[in-house]
């Protein structure tokens, strides 16, 4: 299936590949901490890690040269996403369901739920009918217009609490389905021992969160291509690199991190367009918020973290500020209101024995509301290439990936 877009430079071909990765042993996805007792796993697979796995595998090629010029040279040829989870492991409903092939997304950080029985609608089937989740719904549009505000969980009235994680978004006539997607973690202790006296070393005792075994995650990668010849030499040679058997993340020689990855079927293929997306999202806040005044509003939402390069423009005053260093392709908009949320990452470089240095980010989530007077069509090329290509720096590594008018804004009552 080649992804249709009108912006592509004349001859450049595109085509995103699905992969499914399942762990056959546990995988340890933290980071490398000095004197750290307790490491947390990331709940993803993120983009870095499997091109870094990529990268491993080049190295190892006879090959070698040919490929690492055909496959990393170029920053535009791969894009790597981060690979997210497909289903809830807790429930049996959702393997089922995972069959008629949803797109998985990360919760946008205006999602609320119930604080007393907090999820999906239709999540854990399998309880009784008093401890079934009271769902969750989106608070952007509210926030924004400051109406319609839900305040307290319309079914039970207990308080509101924001709902992170995954979710796998499945388009259906009537009405969307989301099902929650989370991996189980587990914990493993270890002792380090100290070869020279035989006993616990400093530090001695720590415990991994670890993914367990049998987890399985999706794994979105576009590839690009001067010409059609480039496009089926990058994908073949990818396929045949990737597809196989892999150790992937910490703790290789313990008996971790051995995982399958296969080729499997698109992503939902009847996937809202753009510009349907962009209707909703106008008709809702004509119909629910009152607000028509010649203008069309749309949204941007990072479905992956963003924006590693800002550290030296930060802190960034004011929304004017932030609209030029965020999106200097959405020139003759207005930034209405956002909703975002730094992260950094850092880490303990074992070469060094320093700390890494503190880079700032945008996590996932974030959301920024835009206004214009000019027309969809006018502005359709604009929101392809930003959804082909999203914004800021290292986009190979799956950094920066947005949606225009992401459906789940619409979601203003419980789903
Ligand atoms: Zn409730």
């Amino acid at each position: 299936m080649s992804v249709s877009i009108v912006s592509l430079p004349p001859g450049v071909q595109a085509e995103m590949l699905y992969f499914n990765i399942k762990c056959l042993e546990p995988v340890y996805l933290g980071s490398q901490k000095l004197y750290g007792l307790f490491r947390e796993s990331a709940p993803i697979l993120r983009g870095t890690r499997i091109l870094g796995l990529l990268a491993k595998n080049i190295e190892r090629h006879p090959h070698a040269p040919e490929l690492y010029n055909l496959l990393l040279e170029d920053e535009s040829a791969l894009v790597v996403y981060d690979a997210l989870p497909n289903v809830d492991q807790r429930s049996d409903e959702v393997v089922q369901i995972s069959a008629t092939n949803g797109a998985v997304i990360p919760m946008p950080i205006t999602a609320q739920t119930c604080k007393c029985l907090p999820g999906f609608h239709r999540s854990w089937k399998d309880k009784s009918d008093k401890d079934k989740p009271h769902g969750v719904w989106d608070t952007l549009l509210s926030l924004w217009t400051e109406r319609n505000p839900i305040t307290s969980c319309p079914k039970c009235h207990s308080g509101i609490d924001a709902f992170t994680g995954y979710a796998l978004h499945v388009p259906q006539p009537d009405e969307d389905l989301y099902i929650y997607c989370e991996q189980h973690q587990e914990r493993r202790a270890h002792s380090a021992r100290n070869r020279r006296t035989d006993t616990a070393a400093q530090g001695m005792l720590y415990t991994n969160r670890l993914i367990p075994a049998y987890s399985d995650f999706w794994l979105q990668i576009l590839v690009r291509g001067r010409n059609e010849t480039e496009l089926e030499r990058r994908k073949t040679n990818l396929l045949e690199l990737l597809t196989g058997t892999h150790k992937l993340g910490g703790g290789l020689s313990r008996g971790l991190g051995t995982v399958e990855i296969k080729q499997r079927e698109p992503d939902s293929p009847d996937y809202p367009t753009i510009a349907s997306r962009i209707n909703s999202f106008n008709k809702m806040l004509a119909e629910v918020y009152n607000i028509s005044n010649g203008k069309l509003f749309f949204s941007v939402t990072l479905l992956s973290r963003g924006l590693p390069e800002l550290e030296g423009r930060l802190p960034l005053a004011n929304s004017q500020e932030l609209h030029d260093a965020l999106f200097p392709e959405l020139k003759g908009c207005t930034l209405e209101f956002f909703q975002h949320r730094f992260g950094q990452f850092s880490g303990w470089s074992l070469s060094w024995q320093l700390p890494k240095p503190a880079i700032p980010y945008i996590t996932e989530g974030s959301v920024y509301l835009f206004s214009t007077y000019q027309s969809i069509d006018a502005l359709l090329p604009t929101f392809e290439a930003l959804e082909h290509y999203g914004m800021g720096e290292c986009r190979n590594e799956g950094f920066g990936r947005v949606e225009i008018c992401a459906p789940f804004h619409t979601e203003v009552k419980p789903v």
